[in-house]
């Protein structure tokens, strides 16, 4: 028995796709069309029976970008039409307070996706443009829409709303959305399955650790509390974000840097986090960076994990009891330094991280927390791609 379902990840400048088996998780192909709509020639890159194929490709829009994808299939397989793909899972960023769930995609839909761009200006457009050249290419294949905000809509109103003025914040829709929310959902159930508890008898601390970073507090499989808000911006310390700063900052740079709005948002967003303190963004460099004595990299690094801990503690007291904290994506599954850095002096809390565990390479899913530990600490591969490709056959019913 199989399930494949074409997993799509259209943004303003690259398409990643994936044909996912729905039901053990198996790749099929996974591929990658960058630079869309750049000057030069864009590049795809095409894994199948992991073998690499890559070729220079004139891509000028997504619906270019979807043809140099269906051409890629048809050199080197596999054959989409015999494939048998039961559904084409779509990742949409901001689903705002409109969709709480997965949703099978049609013109409505689409309009709402497309009218929520105000919300996700850098997103939304690019994840609906992909949609529409998909919906075109596959035109017999249901198509769902995959909310990476979905998982986060469960947060009581005292979690996402922000201390502003009620009108202002109503008028322009302004509250905490959350993104990740496929990796939260899926590791979160996996965190269930590893310790052998009913998901409803659960409450888990995730650590999302990849290039952008957010924790969630999940109570029984439900979404209560997470880092990041309005956008992917707040919370966490992040590769190229700062994440939590005071928004004063904003007004003190316009005011005193004579910085436009949109050079604020570029050094927010792109040139802070552990690049802006390091000159990195990759995890790996600031390590080795570390290592070779770097003090930059030794304060970026320390600078990470401290907010990694403060959010763990403000979770614990969110949550109450806590079964479970568990780390993913990139960072989070393999490095060891920012697990124990982040954890340590939490032993009086009942988190302890067993250091050899901790340093043991593994892509399984793991307990690293000594036996004595209360809390478990678990790293859990996340599998965004999965869940997208699940949620698209359960909405779907195939
Ligand atoms: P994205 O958010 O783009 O999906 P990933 O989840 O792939 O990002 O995470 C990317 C981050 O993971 C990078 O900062 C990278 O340096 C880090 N990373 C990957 N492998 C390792 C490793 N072995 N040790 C430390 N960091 C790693």
């Amino acid at each position: 028995m199989s399930t494949p379902v074409l997993v799509i990840n259209s943004g303003s400048s690259s398409l990643k796709y994936q044909v996912v088996d729905a039901d053990d998780g198996g790749a099929l192909a996974v591929g990658l069309v960058e630079r869309i709509g750049g000057s030069g020639h864009g590049r795809l890159t095409h894994t199948v029976d992991g073998e690499k194929h890559r070729s220079d490709v004139a891509v000028p829009d997504h619906a270019a970008a979807m043809a140099a994808m269906a051409d890629a299939f048809e050199q080197h397989g596999p054959d989409l039409a015999a494939a048998g793909l039961v559904a084409v899972g779509h990742r949409v960023v901001q689903g705002g307070a409109r969709f709480g769930h997965s949703v099978r995609v049609d013109e409505a839909a689409l309009e709402i996706i497309e009218e929520l761009s105000a919300l996700a200006p850098l997103h939304n457009p690019a994840n609906a443009a992909g949609i529409r050249v998909a919906m075109d290419t596959f035109p017999d294949l249901p198509h769902v829409a995959v909310f990476d905000t979905a998982f986060h809509l469960t947060m009581p109103e005292v979690a996402h709303t922000y201390a502003i003025d009620r009108q202002v914040a109503a008028d322009h829709r302004i509250r905490r959305y959350g993104f990740h929310g496929t990796s939260h959902a899926y590791v979160s159930r996996q965190a269930a399955e590893l310790l052998g508890k009913p998901l409803e008898e659960t409450n888990v601390i995730v650590l999302h650790l990849g290039n952008g970073a957010s924790a969630c507090a999940v109570r029984a499989g439900v979404s209560v509390d997470t880092s990041m808000g309005l956008t992917p911006l707040e919370g966490l310390v992040m590769g190229t974000r700062s994440g939590d700063i005071d928004p004063a900052v904003v007004f003190h740079l316009a005011r005193t840097a004579g910085m436009d709005i949109d050079a604020i948002d570029d050094l927010l967003n792109k040139r802070s986090g552990v690049l802006g303190l390091s000159g990195s963004q990759d995890m790996r460099d600031l390590v080795d960076a570390v290592e070779a004595g770097d003090a930059d990299a030794q304060l970026a690094l320390e600078v990470y994990c401290y907010r990694v801990r403060k959010y763990v503690g403000s979770y614990l007291a969110v949550l109450g009891r806590v079964d479970a904290i568990v780390f993913t994506a990139g960072i989070g599954e393999n490095a060891d330094e920012v697990r124990e850095l982040s954890l340590r002096g939490l032993e009086s809390l009942g988190i302890e991280v067993d250091g050899e565990a901790n340093r043991a390479r593994s892509k399984e899913p793991r307990d690293i927390a000594t036996a004595a530990s209360r809390v478990r600490v678990l790293v859990i591969p996340t599998n965004e791609e999965l869940e997208i490709a699940r949620d698209a056959v359960r909405v779907t019913g195939s």
